[in-house]
């Protein structure tokens, strides 16, 4: 189905010659005489560009940027790689916003996935819905401007949307919709995948169904995502926002279990939390919310409560037409909460806005454009965990009060907000904590890119682990990031064996996403 490119066709040809006896370093060798340099690249930018990424902690050199034209030049690739003795390992890059160079490779092929351009295509179906079918490489920024043109848009997002679908697919893709919707990977009907022999599937829950599980939070590991049906809802216009403020921990996950609560009549659509403290102001690269004098309101507070504040964002969307009825519905939502008297602050914008309130992050330096925290520094050794509910207080206690607030170490957002396990299909390859409510915390720490300030932040996030280690508070990473197969092992758990099963069909070689350093040995 895939038309090959004459490029290729020669380049096969004379692969084929060359199969049975070359290595990866010999048939790397052949490449530049044989491509055309705007397909593969082994020019300095493109191995620089492929050796960075987001986190700007690891970098690792590529023999090769493959710049795709077509989703054959994937399979190609993938099946020269096969066809090897020694096979080389392929990355797919969506836009880099890893931390740990999960979209790198030493010495294979960064696939650069953004060099193809598919069309967003936007459907109904009688059974299926309203439904958008979109390339892998696609950033949800232009899913959502394409969907929004016909009035529709997905239900599930990630705060930040210049990623690509299939970066975001890989891992699980949550925001504060996932408590109702659940993460972006439950909202997917359809996919398109390259696996790791080079077969082109199309998979379903239905069809090709191990497969359709196993990439949907798979790290890369069983296929390269070439298109999803992602599930679209009709688009409401506007979005209340609101934020609230407190002092007290168990309040403030009380109030935010509520508002999660699966009974909750007429609940909000989005809830997320978050710490403020001195190194973790209420306005950040992720989002300005707050006035200059509701900041001062803020830091006066602060330093009433030892320096640190929790805080609940929520939002409920509304159609223009029931513009008359929002408020009160907002009213009723938050009568109940026990925030501090006062500290409620609102907002009302267009759902666009909302949904891309954290503003484009150049990915050629990763740097945010109009931040100046961002310009100035440049490392990201973020931790993002998932935390049973019943442990955190303890969580609390040990790693926001003691570690975050006592040893005056972190910089950059904290995120903390429930979600659902009933949202979650239990047969993707994502791996969530063992309880009906789990919290995601993201610790967004930025440092400028010294060994040694990262080191105390990377510090940091190893005590953290410890902590939780040592006092039995069972958390699983998300975006994970180990040293070791022991790590991985315990990190997958029991969906251990079920991982190994599903390599050895659909990447027996070992080839994909050698980036998580999950499967160290080349087959
Ligand atoms: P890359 O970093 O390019 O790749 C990530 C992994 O996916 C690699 O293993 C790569 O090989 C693999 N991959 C890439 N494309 C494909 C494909 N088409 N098929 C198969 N595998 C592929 N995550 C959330 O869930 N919610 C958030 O709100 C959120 N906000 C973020 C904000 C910022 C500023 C940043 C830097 C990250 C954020 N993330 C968030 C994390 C983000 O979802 C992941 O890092 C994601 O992998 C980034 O997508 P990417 O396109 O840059 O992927």
């Amino acid at each position: 189905p895939c038309p090959i490119s004459s490029q290729l066709i020669i380049f096969l040809m004379i692969i084929s010659i060359y199969s049975t006896v070359c290595t990866s370093y010999a048939l790397l060798s052949q490449w530049n005489t044989v491509l055309s340099p705007d397909i593969l690249r082994t020019d300095p930018e493109a191995i620089r560009t492929a050796s960075k990424d987001y986190g700007n902690l690891v970098h690792e050199t590529p023999s090769a940027v493959l710049y795709p034209s077509s989703i054959s030049d994937i399979i190609n690739l993938i099946k020269i790689s096969n066809n090897c003795s020694t096979p080389f390992r392929v990355a797919a890059r969506g836009r880099g916003h890893s931390v740990r160079g999960q979209a790198m490779t030493r010495g294979g092929v960064v696939v650069d996935m953004a060099s193809l351009s598919s069309r967003i295509k936007v459907s109904w179906d009688p059974l299926l819905g309203y439904y958008a079918d979109v390339g892998g490489e696609q950033m949800w920024i232009d899913v959502l401007r394409a969907t929004l043109e016909h009035g529709l848009a997905p239900i599930s997002w990630t705060d930040y949307l210049y990623l690509s679908v299939g970066g975001t697919l890989s891992n699980a893709g949550i925001s504060g919709q996932s408590f109702l919707h659940g993460p972006q990977i439950s909202n997917v009907l359809q996919l398109d995948v390259i696996t790791g022999k080079g077969d082109f599937l199309t998979c379903t829950e239905d069809m090709n169904s191990e497969l359709f599980f196993a990439v949907l939070g798979g790290l890369g590991q069983f296929g390269i995502i070439t298109r999803a049906r992602i599930v679209l809802h009709k688009a409401p216009s506007r979005a209340k926002w609101v934020r609230l403020l407190y002092s007290d921990f168990s309040m403030f996950t009380r109030d935010q279990e509520h508002l999660i609560s699966p009974s909750m009549i007429n609940g909000p659509d989005y809830v997320e939390g978050s710490l403020i403290t001195d190194h973790s102001p209420p306005n950040n690269w992720r989002s300005s919310f707050y006035s200059s004098s509701h900041q001062s309101k803020i830091h006066s507070l602060l330093q009433k409560n030892q320096g640190l504040l929790y805080s609940i964002e929520l939002v409920k969307y509304y159609h223009d037409k029931n513009a008359d009825s929002i408020v009160q519905e907002v009213e009723m939502l938050v009568k109940d909460l026990n925030f501090i008297p006062g500290f409620i602050f609102k907002k009302d914008v267009s759902l666009l806005d909302f949904l891309n309130r954290v503003g484009i992050i150049r990915s050629d330096n990763n740097k945010k454009c109009s931040s100046e925290e961002l310009g100035q520094v440049d490392a990201h050794p973020w931790l993002n965990l998932f935390v049973p509910k019943s442990r955190i207080m303890d969580f609390n206690a040990g790693v926001f009060v003691n570690m975050i607030l006592g040893q005056n170490r972190t910089s950059g957002p904290i995120l903390f907000y429930p979600l659902n396990r009933q949202k979650w299909d239990g047969r993707m390859s994502a791996v969530i904590p063992d309880e009906d409510i789990f919290y995601t915390l993201g610790l967004l720490h930025s440092s400028r890119n010294t060994p040694t300030e990262s080191d105390v932040l990377d510090k940091l996030n190893a005590e953290i682990i410890e902590f939780c280690e040592k006092s039995g508070i069972k958390i699983k990473q998300y975006l994970p990031h180990y040293d070791s197969k022991e790590d991985w092992m315990k990190h997958y758990g029991p969906k251990w064996d079920t991982f190994q099963e599903r390599k050895t069909k659909f990447d027996p070689r070992m080839i994909l996403s050698p980036g998580h350093g999950i499967c160290t040995s080349v087959m």
